[in-house]
């Protein structure tokens, strides 16, 4: 289970330091029993805070810490209570005191235990038991550390225009680490309001959730900058930032970032306001009534994940919010769009209206995702967001959710910190927006929106659970079944179907089935049935542009039998554009019409979605054994004739799994075989980026030259080369959507040189989005020595913390060949890496990662030694690297037995004599994944 959170988190939220060393950590068994939530009968109501951090190097011993005071009040909601426990981590506390509030009693404090070191509560002990009418003042005097791990009130460092190190400090704090930097109720559900005040040095200024109401200088060099009391929160969303960044807006709305980087907020500021305004109106709950008067973009230089919806406050990566036209690809400005929609849509769902627990993060991040593409979509429809989601969201989460150690979208049982690091992974996300959209189609876009704004009005400043938000459903729905009950269907239960349909009565009818899709037979609970809104068209018909549900297929293992009229069909074609969240398997004749309509004319006028859908469930029958490989073959044969994105995308994800399988020895194989279906697409796409085009033809480029180059393809390596060579001497910038191809085919067809080049150009990069570029095709060296040379500079601060396991991951990714130089490195170094990262964790998943590609037995006898020698270094992590060798171990019997007619089918395609070395396994691809990585 650990392997596949840990990968998963990866790519919903990129890299989580977790600093806690094995030796102090809980066991998983003991990790059950322990209880991490505090008791909700005391519930804070407001907080007062002050805090003074010191960031100057003239604050001398202090500097990097903080001093701090809070002040709660709270009240007994249960009589006879005696203890007050709430959380904090990492402080020196310095007094407590607890007063009752109007009278200004002075209550006795018996004793203050210790923070405990698992689960960061401590208790204040009462001798006599609180009233439950009155109000109470709890009081902390403390001080705190300013870490680099991106957590907490953390600081953050750049290099300004003068060659001067500046270091601000920034905050993060879901999913727990508001307890860093003031000691707290904190827990989503102990919603109350909260007073800042900071005092920082004068250069630089305080901004939090919301506006100051006194900025006053109380010495030469001293400021205290006093904020507005917030609405009712919850803590996880308070942020403060203390910096000398430039802003660019007005008092509404306003994106900052480092004075260097302040060309690059242009774009966010042009786009965020009209964004704002989309969901005004989709969900008719103005933004100016939530009580925080103004919006904050900030772009944060060092930042874990990719953005942070903060109430009035939005943190970013720099990748998720800054555009540079020069320096970041068209890909690179849609994620900065679909960011800024995603933690704008926070502000209503996730801030205004929290999930109770994070058991529920789905509440939320559903949301978040789904406003990501249909809100940007509203805005910038040319781009076809709405249907890039099926391949991006929809198809990515299938996989996962098909495997062992899946989890369902409601787990209110989440309580340790890797079980709320497991809730956002991708089946909050990717799933639960998916389970949004197939709602949506259920409903129609009025309905749907009706209910979420029911939802909004009824739960404002208030937290949920998933009932809520169905209950708020029903109200509005006409539909087939019951609402509620479907999306407990999906949303209680893990997985999702697989139904099998067969053409009856000569074509006048067709039956269905169901059964749950299963990676492997023993990956879960195989009995799983499901309320299915199905939607499908026929040859006949050939509408796919109707997404209605024409029937709620019942959680049955029995057939049902749709009668198809006066049509006679050749095929059906269920799943329409792939609203719902099923694959579907069809009987030989359907299969045999389906082919012979793809290679038609226009494809059989079957949609991009559909043809999307097609190709990648033949990938995965073919993967589960429920379609034979020989069909699959078949089928993709019609990938000859096919040019566009949405089909190529989820052939891509499809052959990528295959090329890993295949490993060193049969890959050369597979190049014949993949130049002759990629070669129409790539003829279609060539090199010249031209500004007419549309979004998704870039795309497609982008995506084909780094396939074909990788696999050898004469033409695409030597064009790359030459405008590599035309950079490198004349300094002639590549086209800003292909580097990520051109760059890789130069650094693996070069040498020192072409390396070298590139390294000083990531050095003097003022772009992060290009600076993840450099990184990620660095990696893509095929020379052992310079490889590891690389993966030493990672390592060290000359990369980013933030940055280094995206980069880690390109070195291996990149070729079937560097899989065992980099393997070689991580023996011989893993202690090193250990130290960069700070995080066991991190080492466990970046072994896993490499694991993941390992196809021969010598790799995974190596990675048993491994194993037994070292397990215990790596305390609770080592069940990762115990199911790597798992997966490992089923990965080479897989490949041994299931893609022998794959393999068979690649031998006959061609002359394979000449072995070339594969490159980069999806440049593209892993970036594209890596650039989605947000709470
Ligand atoms: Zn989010």
């Amino acid at each position: 289970m650990k392997q596949i959170y840990l990968l998963l988190c990866l790519l919903a939220i990129g890299f989580r330091n977790n600093n806690a060393a094995p030796a102090s950590e809980t066991t998983d068994s003991n990790r059950q029993s322990v209880d991490y939530r505090i008791p909700d009968t005391i519930r804070p109501s407001n907080y007062r805070i002050s805090l003074t951090p010191y960031l100057l190097a003239s604050d001398g011993a202090k500097r990097f810490t903080f001093d701090g005071s809070v002040a709660i009040t709270l009240r007994a909601y249960s009589a006879n209570l005696k203890t007050i426990t709430l959380h904090a981590k990492d402080m020196t506390f310095s007094g407590t005191s607890l007063k009752e509030k109007i009278s200004g009693n002075v209550i006795t404090i018996s004793n203050q235990t210790e923070v405990d070191l698992i689960t960061d509560k401590f208790s204040v002990n009462l001798d006599t038991a609180l009233k439950t009418d009155i109000d109470y003042v709890l009081a902390f005097n403390y001080s705190g550390k300013m870490g680099d791990d991106m957590e907490g009130f953390y600081k953050s460092k750049y290099t300004n225009a003068k060659g001067e190190e500046v270091y601000i400090g920034s905050t993060q704090f879901e999913t727990h680490h508001a307890r860093r930097a003031f000691p707290s109720f904190d827990e989503p559900k102990f919603k109350a309001t909260f007073q800042f005040d900071i005092t920082h040095p004068s250069h630089f200024d305080a901004i939090s959730n919301t506006l100051p109401t006194s900025v006053i200088n109380i010495t030469t060099n001293t400021t205290i900058t006093t904020f507005k009391e917030t609405p009712i929160m919850s803590t996880f969303i308070v942020a403060f930032l203390v910096s000398d960044f430039r802003g660019r807006g007005d008092k509404d709305f306003i994106v900052i970032a480092r004075p260097e980087a302040y060309d690059q907020t242009e774009y966010a500021y042009n786009v965020g306001p009209k964004l704002l305004k989309i969901l005004e109106a989709f969900t008719n709950y103005p933004y100016s009534t939530h009580g925080l008067e103004k919006m904050h973009l900030a772009g944060i230089p060092d930042f874990a994940a990719g953005a942070m919806e903060n109430w009035g406050l939005l943190t970013y990566r720099e990748t998720g919010l800054l555009y540079d036209k020069s320096a970041s690809t068209l890909l690179n400005q849609q994620r900065v769009a679909g960011v800024i929609s995603h933690e704008l849509g926070h502000q209503w769902f996730g801030n205004l209206v929290t999930c109770d627990w994070w058991g529920y993060t789905w509440l939320k991040e559903a949301f978040g995702r789904y406003f990501q593409y249909f809100t940007t979509h509203e805005l910038e429809p040319t781009w076809e967001m709405e249907k890039q989601f099926v391949v991006d969201q929809l198809q990515s989460v299938m996989n996962m959710d098909s495997l062992a150690g899946a989890t369902p979208l409601s787990d209110p049982s989440a309580a340790s910190p890797d079980d709320l690091s497991r809730m956002f992974n991708s089946i909050s996300y990717n799933k639960g927006a998916t389970i949004l959209r197939m709602t949506k189609h259920m409903m129609s876009e009025s309905k749907f929106r009706a209910g979420l704004q029911k939802y909004l009005k009824d739960n404002e400043y208030d937290t949920t659970v998933p009932q809520d938000l169905f209950n708020a459903f029903d109200e509005y729905y006409t539909g087939l079944g019951n609402i509620s009950s479907i999306l407990k269907d999906w949303t209680e239960q893990v997985g999702y179907p697989v139904i099998n349909i067969k053409l009856t009565n000569n074509g006048k009818s067709f039956t269905v089935s169901q059964k749950r899709f299963l990676l492997r037979s023993d990956a879960g609970d195989a009995s799983l049935l499901y309320q299915i809104p199905l939607t499908y068209t026929t040859d006949v018909e050939s509408n796919f542009e109707n997404t209605n549900t024409k029937i709620i297929l019942p959680k049955s293992t029995s057939e049902t039998t749709i009668d198809l009229g006066n049509q006679t069909a050749k095929w059906v074609i269920a799943n329409i554009q792939e609203v719902g969240y099923y694959r579907v398997n069809y009987d030989d004749t359907i299969w045999d019409n389906i082919r012979k309509a793809l290679v038609s004319a226009n494809h059989g006028k079957i949609h991009e979605l559909n043809r999307a859908q097609i190709v990648d469930d033949v990938f995965n029958l073919g993967r589960a054994g429920l379609l034979k490989y020989e069909r699959v073959i078949q089928i993709l044969e019609y990938l000859k004739s096919e040019t566009h994105y949405l089909p190529w995308y989820a052939a891509f994800q499809g052959y990528s799994y295959l090329a890993i399988r295949l490993g060193v020895t049969n890959e050369k194989y597979f190049k014949p075989y993949i130049l002759g279906l990629l070669d129409n697409a790539y003829k279609s796409v060539g090199f010249t980026y031209n500004q007419t085009e549309k979004r998704l033809v870039t795309y497609c480029r982008a995506n084909v030259l780094s396939w074909a180059c990788k696999y050898g393809h004469t033409n695409c390596v030597k064009q790359s080369k030459d405008i590599y060579k035309s950079f490198m001497d004349e300094s002639k910038p590549v086209e800003v959507n292909i580097r990520a191809a051109v760059y890789c085919t130069a650094i693996r067809e070069g040498g020192e040189q072409e390396f070298n080049f590139l390294w000083n150009k990531y050095r003097g990069e003022n772009v992060q989005a290009e600076q993840v570029t450099i990184l990620t095709a660095l990696g893509c060296s095929s020379n052992k020595t310079q490889l590891h040379k690389y993966l030493d500079l990672i390592l060290s601060d000359a990369v980013r913390l933030q940055d280094r396991q995206t980069a880690f991951s390109g070195t291996y990714t990149s070729s079937a060949e560097n899989v065992n130089m980099v393997w070689e490195y991580v023996q011989d170094n893993y202690k090193k890496i250990q130290s960069s990262f700070d995080s066991w964790s991190t080492l466990a998943s970046i072994i896993n990662g490499i694991a993941s590609r390992f196809t021969t037995e010598e790799q995974r006898k190596s990675l048993q030694t491994f194993v037994d020698n070292h397990k215990t270094e790596f305390g609770s992590y080592a069940s990762t690297l115990t199911s790597a060798l798992d997966s490992v171990a089923f990965n080479i019997k897989w490949a041994t037995e299931s893609m022998k007619p794959f393999v068979d089918h690649l031998k006959s395609v061609g002359d394979s004599a000449t072995t070339i070395p594969i490159s980069t396994v999806l440049v593209l691809v892993t970036s594209y994944f890596v650039a989605f990585l947000f709470n």
